[in-house]
């Protein structure tokens, strides 16, 4: 009944891989969000009822707004605990990769990861994956991993293991990365998808609140200030937001936080592109997210001139230029794209 497709082949060898293997590894992407927090723990639970042995590790730490996930308490961050992680990574025998298509985006576990022996199993739904995978589960087309790990389990007969923890990461990853179900990448599918783990008696209402009413004061006068610095190119039909490191520090900033911030660019009448910078000076670059609405694709975008990538709505990319100087490259580019956004 699904529209997603996992090839035959994929199929066979995972389940070949899952019952041979002793020691598995759950990753996902660099600066983890719902997507990626809720696959990976999905995917925990699903490992533990097949009672196979499975760590979850990811590259850095992620927002508290994800801290109420069941089994959180499993996850190791590679960042604060690089030894241990980096044995048992070398000691896993297949390795999950999910919400990620190349390798460079878990950041510093990459290395690691690239000398590995271990055979992967990719989930994921970015656009251009790399081959790294012996089974790859890629689709463009479905709108977070999370629904993919439902497909997946299901492709291995298995979803009568589903219980209401892994529900639970399911639900919030596909809740986070469609924004609660109104993105175009919301199908039917989706919603059958949704239904299926509401009917198993998860109280979807409160991961609503779980992740959305657990703002702090801070968060909502940075947001504020975002709101404060929008600025729109009406020509082009497009909008952004700036955020320096100095505004980030007033508000105490922590991860997360600026999450969402650029929807509300978005959300300006008429706006086809939105864009939020936000400089990192510690890094010492200017961190990017873009998002878009109809055919225009931020992917391409982000890809060609920043260094990044993602889906055609929703992108991400970096630059190593001054806040102001990124600011000046995006305006300059856009002309270029003057046909599709004016
Ligand atoms: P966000 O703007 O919410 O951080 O990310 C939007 C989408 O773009 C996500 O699917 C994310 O994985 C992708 N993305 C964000 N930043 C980057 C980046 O620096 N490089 C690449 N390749 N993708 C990114
Ligand atoms: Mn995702």
């Amino acid at each position: 009944i699904f529209a997603a497709i996992m090839e035959r082949q994929y199929i066979k060898k995972t389940k070949e891989l899952l019952q041979t293997t002793d020691n598995v590894v759950i990753t996902c992407h660099k600066n983890p969000d719902g997507d990626a927090i809720g696959s990976s723990l999905a995917i925990y639970g699903y490992l533990k009822k097949l009672n196979i042995k499975a760590h979850v590790i990811v590259p850095n730490n992620y927002p508290d707004f994800l801290k109420w996930l069941p089994n959180n308490d499993r996850i190791l961050i590679f960042d604060e605990a690089q030894e241990e992680c980096m044995e048992l990574i070398n000691n896993a025998d297949v390795i999950f990769s999910l919400d990620y298509n190349a390798l460079h985006r878990t950041g510093d576990m990459q290395s690691v990861l690239e000398n590995s022996k271990a055979s992967f199993i990719m989930i994921d739904h970015h656009q251009q994956p790399e081959e790294f995978a012996k089974v790859m589960y890629s689709d463009t087309s479905i709108c977070s991993t999370c629904q993919m790990v439902y497909h997946f389990i299901d492709y291995l007969e298995d979803t009568s293991l589903i219980d209401t923890d892994i529900a639970q990461c399911i639900y919030t990853g596909i809740m986070t990365d469609t924004g609660s179900f109104r993105f175009r990448s919301t199908t039917s599918t989706t919603h059958r998808v949704i239904a299926n783990l509401v009917d198993l008696g998860i109280d979807n209402a409160k991961i609503h609140q779980n992740v959305y009413d657990n703002n702090s004061y801070n968060r909502l006068q940075l947001l504020g200030k975002s709101l404060n610095n929008l600025k729109t190119i009406p020509e082009l039909n497009t909008a952004y937001i700036s955020l320096s490191t100095e505004e980030l520090k007033r508000f105490n900033a922590q991860k997360g936080d600026t999450e969402g911030i650029v929807n509300y660019a978005l959300s300006l009448q008429g706006v086809k592109i939105a864009a939020i910078f936000k400089e990192d000076a510690e890094q010492g670059i200017i961190k990017m997210s873009f998002r878009s609405k109809g055919d225009f694709s931020v992917n391409e975008l982000a890809r060609t001139h920043f260094n990044g990538g993602g889906h055609i709505n929703a992108a991400g990319g970096i630059s190593n230029d001054t806040l102001k100087a990124t600011i000046d490259k995006f305006i300059s580019i856009l002309p270029n794209y003057k046909k599709e956004l004016a």
